[in-house]
């Protein structure tokens, strides 16, 4: 039996986060990781986009931290030795309501404490990028982009060198309490091996609340709601300073679907947003329906978007706590939320060679 101060379930980058933090203080840390590696499910699978904090609830953990990391990343970015870009972002909107919602959304991340928040109208927008369309726009100066999955691997590889114990393969599948010589402890079975440990830190993104029944609390129930991507060839030569998303559609499973350079250079077109059965919780597969309409999508905002520009498509699952019908569209409704975008002036700065 390995006996443990403190085991970590789960080494995606909320767990490698935990597990660095906590090789600061004189305590035996361990993190189980089902899969052979870190960052292999949700970290290495999304925008890669650093939020300022506008697009969330004031007076919530989520709002306080994202204001909070952002402020500091581009010292954690270099003690990580990972890459960053503070490039700004620009949310987008069309009409008089989209207006307001710009609006409530700039009210908000000030109420969060975010800054470098400002209302752009057309004309200010088309001397940030002459083919950014919208007749409203609010610009983030804060946000910035980093690649996601050597932001997780570098946190984790902080955390092992630190004196964290990284056993991966090891899917939890059972969690015992027990009180041994006076002190309540946690019995964990992974991969078929047993673990004991004081405290026990559950970071298992789409599996939390299967992990959480395991320790006798049933108060979280995970819905996946899986996000496609297209990634475009650096060389397909159209040129994006920063991500442009649209006005969020607040019913909508995500933050709509956003044009978004990534830190190597390519433009990613994505993510949908569709909801998915409790035992599809890995069902990472690009599907016809969704790529198509991504295509169609990116193909509107940036005409010049051939099939072949398309270098790979992937996809994340968000671990959602709200349902489809109180947070999420399904794939049929994407379309109108593509409409919403109002990127349609948009298009390449050159030609492909
Ligand atoms: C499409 C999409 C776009 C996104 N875009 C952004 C963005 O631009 N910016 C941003 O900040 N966030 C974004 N996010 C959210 C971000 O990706 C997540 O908040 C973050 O990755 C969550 O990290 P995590 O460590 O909690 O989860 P995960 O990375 O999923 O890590 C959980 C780990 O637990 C392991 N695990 C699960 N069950 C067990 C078990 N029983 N035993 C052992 N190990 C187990 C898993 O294998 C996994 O490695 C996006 C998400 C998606 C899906």
């Amino acid at each position: 039996m390995k006996i443990f101060d403190v085991i970590v379930i789960g080494a995606g980058a909320v767990g490698n986060a935990i597990a660095r933090e906590l090789t600061r203080y004189r305590l035996d840390v361990a993190v189980l990781e089902k899969e052979q590696d870190t960052g292999f499910e949700t970290s290495g699978r999304n925008s890669g986009v650093l939020h300022a904090g506008f697009n969330n609830r004031p007076g919530t953990l989520m709002a306080r931290l994202c204001v909070e990391g952002n402020k500091g990343f581009e010292r954690e970015a270099a003690l990580l030795g990972i890459s960053f870009r503070r490039t700004g972002k620009l949310v987008t909107g069309l009409t008089d309501e989209d207006r307001e919602e710009l609006q409530r959304l700039k009210g908000q991340g000030e109420a969060n404490g975010a800054e470098g928040l400002t209302i752009l109208n057309g004309e200010e927008i088309s001397r940030i990028h002459p083919r950014i369309g919208g007749n409203w726009a609010l610009l983030s100066e804060r946000t910035g982009v980093f690649d996601p999955f050597e932001y997780t691997v570098a946190l984790g590889e902080h955390a092992c060198q630190n004196g964290a114990v990284y056993f991966f393969g090891k899917r939890v599948s059972e969690i015992r309490r027990e009180n041994v010589q006076a002190e309540d402890c946690f019995e964990v079975t992974a991969g078929g091996e047993r673990f004991r440990s004081r405290w026990l830190i559950n970071s298992a993104g789409l599996y939390a609340d299967e992990i959480c029944r395991m320790a006798g609390i049933d108060a979280y129930e995970i819905r996946p709601c899986r996000g496609e991507y297209h990634i475009l060839d650096k060389g397909c030569g159209l040129d994006l300073p920063l991500p442009v998303y649209p006005v969020p559609n607040q019913k909508a499973g995500g933050l709509g679907i956003h044009l978004t350079p990534s830190i190597h250079g390519n433009i990613m077109i994505g993510p949908s947003a569709e909801y998915l059965g409790d035992h599809e919780r890995e069902e990472y597969d690009s599907t016809k329906e969704v790529m198509d309409m991504l295509f169609e999508g990116g193909h509107q905002l940036l005409s010049d978007i051939k099939r072949t520009d398309i270098i790979r498509s992937f996809a994340g699952i968000r671990p959602k706590l709200t349902t489809k019908e109180t947070g999420g569209y399904a794939v049929s409704s994407l379309n109108r939320n593509r409409r919403r975008v109002g990127l349609s002036r948009w298009r390449a700065s050159s030609p492909r060679d």
